[in-house]
């Protein structure tokens, strides 16, 4: 399983539909998720990095089992390499979506976390890449 599922979905739109456009929507202000939120001593992958990593983007440190401070810099370095970062828009919760049958689309509900306003975009694929720490 990579260690971040939405930079895997962005990498992929990026290499098997490159004429698709994509929008990556994260709650937080800041990219990693939970490899950014847990910052406790001794935080450490539970799998073999070479596993745990991206295909498309090898884990070449020495450190198979890896601390977390490491998984997060590999997350930034690899949204970076790969031009995902500019694709992020932070302080953005997704907070409904509603499939029309007529368009063919969803309408995403998006509140600025940031304290904005909130706003919408509508796509046809909607993938929830949410993890399981965050409410
Ligand atoms: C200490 C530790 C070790 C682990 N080791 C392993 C391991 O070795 N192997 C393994 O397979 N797994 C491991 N895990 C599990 C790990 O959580 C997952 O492997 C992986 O990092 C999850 O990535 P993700 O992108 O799916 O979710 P997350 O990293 O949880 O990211 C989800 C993102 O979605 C955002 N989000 C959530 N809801 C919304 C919303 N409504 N709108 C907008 N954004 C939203 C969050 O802010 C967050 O940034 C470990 C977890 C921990 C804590």
């Amino acid at each position: 399983m990579p260690a971040s599922l939405a930079s895997v979905f962005a990498r992929h739109l990026q290499m098997k539909c490159p004429q698709k456009s994509y929008a990556v929507v994260e709650a937080r202000k800041v990219l990693g998720g939970t490899w950014d939120l847990f910052r406790y001593p001794g935080i450490r992958s539970d799998s073999n990095m070479h596993v745990y990593g991206y295909t498309f983007c090898p884990w070449i440190d020495d450190k198979s089992i890896a601390p977390g401070e490491l998984i997060l810099r590999y997350l930034k370095d690899v949204a970076s390499k790969f031009s995902i970062s500019k694709f992020i828009q932070y302080n953005k919760r997704v907070s409904r979506a509603e499939w029309s049958s007529e368009t063919a689309r969803w309408t995403v509900t998006i509140e600025d976390t940031g304290g904005g306003k909130p706003s919408t975009l509508t796509c046809n694929w909607l993938q929830m890449c949410t993890g399981y720490f965050f409410l």
